[in-house]
């Protein structure tokens, strides 16, 4: 693989792969019109942290393609584990049928919460994890005869997924405002992000106006309130928002007090991604007991970037209002794919890395490193602010004067000639990098990070 200053002229191979592109794969997350402008990149391979395009050139998967990549591309582990798996069982259906690696895949994630959220259901993406815990939260008050509690609070800017449900507790503009005909209501709360202290004031008293906010709301229509969902600890498509962990205890507690489901959606930074396995294991309080949210939500990173999957993980309570002998109070939601096979087999493989190595030990470590380069590096640009950090996610913001028209598309681009795969969020450049940074990898991606910046401001 070549290296360093990659032309941002691709090849007429590469070219072609992008024309052919644009006339028949309608890209996600893209305005079609400007795909003159940044055209996808046309990807070979990958192998660790590095992908190829078709021309040989390299980039470092910076944001873990979609903040799903764990350990690197073609992981050795986790493809023998795959590749056993193809030749054993591909699929079966999950209604009817079980099997070993959806069984291990739940009681593994089970002992993981202490057997706190001891049942798991099974889907595909995130957005239908989501769907599933809204279901799963009314569904079960109605069978317990509480069915005026149908409706759901959200926090503000916050990002759940985008199918209509989902959409419904999502409060990023951008995603939302073209369906909001379509969707149920949900209550809007302050977010507790840090970014809104007060000359100050701190993250964690941030974090109590929002407490104080969502008690309010509480307190008169908690009868009405099936569920509060969350992000913990960093909102991410929100642009890497970060708070106290502080938050969590308090919302728990509220939760607690008012009859309200706590649903926490780690879709993005669970598997690790904030320092801890779950993000919400920074909620309990030290030297007190754990506490857990009633629902909780996988997807991304599990399957370490493989295969789609996600769970929802339950608590008995729950899972216990659901068990009766009439069909109809059971939970019946169901996906083709559920539990599929090849998907849980690459989750257990993650989990197995996770008991075999020091993976949290080591992204301390590495993550420290990362975070003194860029802090060298950024000290003192005036240009930028809220500089943050939260386990294996790094974010600045760029100041509005400085961000110029197109920022995020302008500083993606520049980065690729760069030879990195990053795209910021608005103004928010960040980091969302696989596990399995060393030193040339940091020394790497906070020069071309910063090269990046000076050339697009
Ligand atoms: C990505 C994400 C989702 C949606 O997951 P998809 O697989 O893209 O549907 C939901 N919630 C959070 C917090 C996410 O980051």
């Amino acid at each position: 693989m070549t290296t360093s200053s990659n032309s941002p002229s691709a090849s007429s191979v590469h070219a072609a792969w992008q024309q052919r592109s644009a006339a028949s794969v309608w890209h996600p997350c893209t305005q079609m019109k400007r795909l003159g402008e940044a055209p996808p990149l046309a990807i070979a391979r990958a192998q660790g942290p590095w992908l190829e395009d078709v021309d040989g050139l390299r980039y470092f998967d910076a944001t873990s393609s979609w903040w799903v990549n764990l350990f690197g591309h073609a992981d050795a582990r986790i493809n023998a584990a795959l590749k056993h798996q193809l030749d054993t069982l591909e699929h079966v259906m999950l209604a009817g049928c079980t099997h070993a690696p959806a069984v291990e895949l739940a009681e593994r994630l089970s002992a993981r919460t202490g057997h706190a959220l001891g049942h798991t259901f099974f889907a595909s993406d995130g957005a239908s994890a989501v769907e599933i815990a809204l279901k799963m939260s009314f569904h079960s008050w109605k069978n317990r005869g509480l069915g005026d509690k149908r409706e759901f609070v959200c926090l503000r800017h916050g990002y759940h997924g985008e199918t209509i449900g989902a959409l419904a507790v999502t409060d990023v503009a951008v995603f939302r405002d073209a369906y909001d005909p379509l969707l149920m209501r949900a209550h809007v709360v302050m977010a507790p992000d840090a970014r809104q202290a007060a000359p100050g004031e701190s993250a964690a008293e941030v974090a109590q106006r929002a407490v104080a906010e969502l008690a309010m709301l509480l307190e008169s229509r908690a009868g009405q309130v099936a569920a509060l969902i969350i992000e913990p600890l960093v909102q991410c498509a929100a642009g890497m928002a970060m708070h106290d962990a502080a938050y969590l205890r308090e919302v728990r507690a509220l939760c607690d007090r008012h009859q309200v489901h706590l649903i926490a959606d780690e879709i993005a930074v669970g598997c690790g991604r904030t320092g801890t396995f779950f993000a919400f294991e920074q909620a309990s309080p030290e030297g007190g007991p754990t506490i857990w949210p009633d629902l909780l939500c996988l997807s991304k990173g599990i399957s370490g970037g493989y295969l789609p999957l996600s769970l929802v993980l339950a608590t008995d309570a729950i899972y216990e209002a659901f068990l009766d002998d009439d069909t109809a109070r059971g939970f019946l939601h169901s996906h083709s794919y559920t539990g599929n096979p090849l998907a849980c087999r690459a989750a257990l493989a993650v989990l197995d890395r996770f008991d075999d190595e020091p993976v949290l030990q080591r992204n301390r470590e590495t993550g420290a490193l990362l975070t003194t380069a860029l802090a060298a590096r950024l000290e003192g640009d005036a240009r930028i602010e809220h500089v943050r950090q939260r386990g294996m996610i790094w974010a600045f913001d760029v100041r509005e004067a400085h961000a110029g028209v197109r920022f995020a598309e302008r500083f993606h681009l520049a980065g690729r000639a760069r030879g990195l795969l990053i795209r910021p969020i608005g103004r928010t450049v960040y980091l969302m990098p696989p596990y399995v940074l060393n030193d040339e990898h940091v020394a790497y991606l906070s020069e071309r990070v910063v090269a990046t910046l000076h050339a697009v401001l």
